[in-house]
């Protein structure tokens, strides 16, 4: 399934909740620029993690898998590198579960990426 996209509409109501967003960064920190920074930060991690899930939620689900896949890629079916292989959702608006996600090594998940128009 294809990821959901905005509407005009919906796109600009996304892009008023953004500037407001940034007024109210902006006035949360008085004007100085180390708070400004250290607000957004923040708020970026915690929306990050309402998308993506908390790091450690997704270390349990990449550990799952590696031994579900028995440490091989789910692409070429070589063997999984110990660092740097990819927790790669089926589709990306079901999140990452075990149901949803296949891990990947580096090369096949650029592949993939390239070939869903991602690069
Ligand atoms: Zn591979």
């Amino acid at each position: 399934m294809a990821n959901r996209i905005l509407s005009k509409s919906e796109l600009a109501s996304a892009n008023g909740l953004l500037t407001e967003i940034r007024k109210q960064l902006e006035a949360l920190s008085g004007g100085d620029r180390e708070l400004l920074w250290a607000f957004r930060r923040k708020v970026f991690k915690e929306l990050t993690y309402d998308e993506r899930g908390k790091p450690m939620e997704r270390r349990k689900i990449k550990e799952a898998k590696w031994k579900s896949q028995r440490g091989l890629c789910a692409g070429c079916n070589g063997p999984l590198p110990e660092k740097y292989c990819v927790l790669d959702r089926l589709e990306a608006m079901k999140g990452y579960t075990t149901e949803n996600t296949r891990l990947l090594c580096a090369t096949c998940d650029t592949r993939l990426q390239a070939e869903k128009g991602y690069t």
